[in-house]
């Protein structure tokens, strides 16, 4: 590798003024989490690499499946034949796209126990999630950290995005004061989604992250933009920050305050149940996957195992936490996580 070869690579972004050598220099500085590396997700994080970004955090919880490859850029068949968690495979293909991009995988669910450690040494967090349970948990975190950050959502021809400066933009809570009860509000698993939506919001966030680390935010979006993208249709909502806000006004963090107890959750866009275990556990997979073959059949990695028996499936990570699938009962699923993982 030459000394030149960078300039090279970003040339044609470092002729635009917006960005030029100066922004090119702060985007290798730059440091971004990206929580959820679904479809938005995998699109920002392929546009931020490609970008210079020098350090990706790339958080998901959930392997990558037959039914995420419509839309989400950076997997592959082979990626869900090896039954590779997201964060691994993206974090691969990262490393093809551009060796001077630090990435770091980590293969986890988000909550309230955990999320402050992922973002108190990044300058920028891009909203990849599916649910609002871990949005209105992010919002909490990046007030009380004051880190910015990008929400993003794409739900059947529908895109929205808007970008938070804590203590300067309404924050999600002054949009949205509550998350929407369950059930009420589509999802990807209930309405589906056009490839093309999630890819424009991603590439939505992704001009956000950029505008922020060259230091723009003077063209930042300050609105609740959401797209159409089959009508064409585009709204433009001022985001007035709210004085009586209960977050970014009155500085609760309920979400962030709220205890994580064991606790099972539906997962969008599968018939399948997370379990998870709680204080979490570190688990020996290879005698895990040795006792299992004996009942079904086991796929085994470095990061997890997939076990197969009588019309369902568990996928157990090392912490212990397990994705049973075929089902949508929470009660079955951990029925069947105490019979076969044990708790
Ligand atoms: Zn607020």
């Amino acid at each position: 590798m030459t000394d030149d070869q960078p300039h090279e690579r970003y040339h044609r972004q470092i002729l635009l003024p917006s960005i030029g050598r100066s922004g090119q220099e702060r985007l290798r500085r730059g440091r971004v989490c990206v929580l959820g590396v679904g479809a938005l997700g995998s699109q920002v994080a392929q546009l931020l690499a490609r970008a210079g970004v020098g350090f990706l955090r790339l958080v998901d919880r959930d392997v990558v499946d037959w039914t995420n490859l419509q839309r989400q850029v950076l997997y592959e068949e082979a990626d869900v034949e090896a039954g590779l968690p997201k964060a691994v495979a993206a974090a691969r293909a990262l490393a093809r796209i551009n060796r001077e991009v630090s990435v770091e995988p980590v293969v986890q669910d988000v909550d309230a126990a955990s999320i402050l450690p992922l973002l108190q040494d990044v300058a920028i967090v891009v909203d990849g999630s599916d649910n609002f349970e871990l949005r209105y948990l992010l919002n909490d975190a990046a007030l009380e950290l004051g880190t910015p950050w990008v929400y993003g959502g794409a739900v059947g021809t529908l895109g929205t995005t808007a970008t938070i400066l804590p203590g300067e933009t309404a924050c999600l809570r002054c949009l949205f004061p509550d998350p929407p009860p369950p059930g009420i509000a589509p999802t990807c698993d209930t309405a589906g989604v056009l490839g093309p939506a999630a890819a424009l919001v991603g590439a939505l966030q992704a001009a956000e992250v950029l505008k922020l680390l060259v230091g723009d935010r003077e063209n930042l979006n300050r609105s609740l933009v959401t797209i159409d993208l089959w009508s064409l249709e585009l709204a433009r909502i001022p985001a007035v920050r709210r004085p009586d806000c209960p977050a970014c006004g009155l500085g609760e963090r309920r979400f962030l305050r709220a205890r994580a107890p064991s606790r099972t959750v539906q997962l969008c866009g599968r018939d399948a149940v997370q379990v998870s275990v709680s204080p979490r556990q570190e688990l020996d997979l290879a005698a895990l996957a040795t006792r299992l073959a004996a009942l079904g059949s086991v796929l085994h990695n470095p990061y997890l195992i997939r076990f197969t028996v009588d019309g369902y499936e568990l996928t157990v990570f090392r912490d212990g936490r397990a994705i049973v699938r075929g089902t949508t009962d929470p009660a079955l699923a951990r029925s069947l996580y105490a019979r076969y993982v044990g708790m």
